[in-house]
C-alpha cells in the first residue's frame, strides 16, 4: 500500500469520525429532548424494555465486521451517556443545589442569622433529663451570650433497653426553659407523628443520624413551618445526605441546616470519622448551612477543641457539642458530655482561636 492510498484512508476515518460525534451529539440532544417530556409527564427515565428493543433492531441489522456483543456493548454506553445526561439535567434542578440558587440561605432562629458568615454554636445535654438539669446548661448557655440549646426528648437508642427520653415531658421543660432563658431550642423528633406537636415547642426540629433516611420523617418535616436540623447518616455518602435535604426541601420547607456528625468507618479510635472535607463539599454544593457535631463524630473529650477549630477553620457555619452539668451521672453519652467547667474552657479557647476566613 503506498503512503497516498494510507493517507486517504486514514483521512475517511477521521471524517467518520467526525460523523460519528456529530450524530451522537444529535442523539444526546433528542434523548435531552425525551428526558423533559417524560420529567413534565413523571414517566421513568430509564426504560429497559425499550432499551432491549432498540438492542435487538440494531442487532438484526448489524452486517459485521464487529459482532454483536461488541456492537451491543457500545450501543449500551451510548444508552448510558445519554441517560446520565438526563440525570445530570435533574442533578441541576435540586432544589438545596447551589446551581439553582446561588447565594446562601440565611436561616433566622429567635433573632441569630445562621449562615451569615459568622460561626454559630449550639450547646446543650444530650438527652433532657429533668428540668433542674436542662436549667444549668441554660444558665451557662445564655451567660455566653448564646441562643441556641440542645436537648432530647426522644433518644434513638442502639439498645431498647437504654434510657429512651422523657419524650412529651422534655418537650415541655424544653418550652419552659426556652420561655424562662429566651433561648431557642433544638430537640430530635423520630416519628413523622410528633412532627406537628414539635412545632408547638421546639425552635428547630432535629433529625437525627439514625432518621436520615427515614422519608416519611423527612417529608413530615418538610411540611411544616420550622427549621430542620439534618445529621447525616451513619453510613450516608455526601450525595445521599443532599438528597435526604432535598426531601424536606421538595416538600416546602428550605430552612435546613445540614450536620456533619462523622459516620462510620474502620477506624475505633474514635467513636465516628469526622468527614471535615464534607463541610466545604456541601457548602459548593449546597446553600445550606452546615453545621460541624464534634460530641457525636469524635465520641472524645480531648478531641472536641480541635474538631470544633478545624470545623470553624474549615468554614462551618456553626458547631454542636453536648453539655452537661455532671457528666458521670448522665443517662446517655456520658463519656463525651463535657461538664460546666469544661464548657467554659472550650468555649473561650474557641473564641480565641476564631479562624481568619479566606
Ligand atoms: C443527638 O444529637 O442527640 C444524636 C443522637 O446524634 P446523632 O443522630 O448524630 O447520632
Ligand atoms: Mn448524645
Amino acid at each position: 500500500m503506498s503512503n497516498q492510498e494510507l493517507d486517504q484512508l486514514r483521512q475517511q476515518v477521521e471524517d467518520i469520525n467526525l460523523q460519528l460525534l456529530a450524530l451522537i451529539n444529535e442523539r444526546a440532544k433528542l434523548v435531552q429532548d425525551i428526558g423533559k417530556v417524560k420529567e413534565a409527564s413523571g414517566v421513568n427515565r430509564y426504560d429497559p424494555v425499550r432499551e432491549r428493543m432498540m438492542l435487538n433492531v440494531i442487532k438484526e441489522h448489524n452486517n459485521g465486521p464487529f459482532e454483536d456483543k461488541i456492537v451491543e456493548h457500545l450501543f449500551k454506553e451510548i444508552f448510558k451517556a445519554g441517560l446520565d445526561l438526563q440525570q445530570e439535567n435533574q442533578q441541576k434542578a435540586l432544589l438545596v443545589s447551589r446551581k439553582k440558587k446561588p447565594e446562601d440561605t440565611i436561616i433566622e432562629i429567635k433573632g441569630e442569622m445562621i449562615g451569615d458568615g459568622r460561626p454559630h454554636f449550639v450547646f446543650g445535654p444530650c438527652a433532657v433529663e429533668s428540668y433542674e438539669q436542662v436549667a444549668e446548661v441554660a444558665k451557662s448557655v445564655k451567660a455566653k451570650g448564646l441562643t441556641l440549646l440542645r436537648g432530647g426528648a426522644y433518644k434513638p437508642r442502639t439498645s431498647p433497653y437504654d434510657f429512651q427520653g422523657l419524650g412529651i415531658e422534655g418537650l415541655k421543660i424544653l418550652k419552659q426553659i426556652a420561655d424562662e432563658y429566651g433561648l431557642a431550642v433544638i430537640s430530635e423528633i423520630v416519628t413523622p407523628n410528633d412532627i406537628e406537636k414539635a412545632v408547638d415547642y421546639l425552635d428547630v426540629i432535629q433529625i437525627g443520624a439514625r432518621n436520615m433516611q427515614n422519608f416519611e420523617l423527612l417529608k413530615a418535616a418538610g411540611s411544616v413551618k420550622k427549621p430542620v436540623l439534618l445529621k447525616r447518616g451513619l453510613a450516608a455518602t455526601i450525595d445521599e445526605f443532599i438528597n435526604a435535604a432535598e426531601y424536606i426541601m421538595s416538600q416546602g420547607n428550605g430552612e435546613i441546616i445540614l450536620c456533619e456528625r462523622g459516620i462510620r468507618t474502620y477506624e475505633r479510635a474514635t467513636r465516628n470519622t469526622l468527614d471535615i472535607t464534607a463541610v466545604p463539599i456541601l457548602k459548593q454544593e449546597t446553600h445550606l448551612p452546615v453545621f460541624v457535631d464534634v460530641t457525636h463524630s469524635t465520641g472524645r473529650r480531648d478531641l472536641l477543641l480541635p474538631a470544633a477549630k478545624a470545623a470553624l477553620a474549615i468554614g462551618a457555619d456553626g458547631v454542636m457539642a453536648e453539655v452537661h452539668p455532671d457528666p458521670a451521672v448522665a443517662l446517655s453519652d456520658s463519656a463525651q458530655q463535657m461538664d460546666l467547667d469544661q464548657f467554659e474552657h472550650f468555649y473561650r479557647e474557641l473564641q480565641q482561636s476564631q479562624p481568619v476566613r479566606v
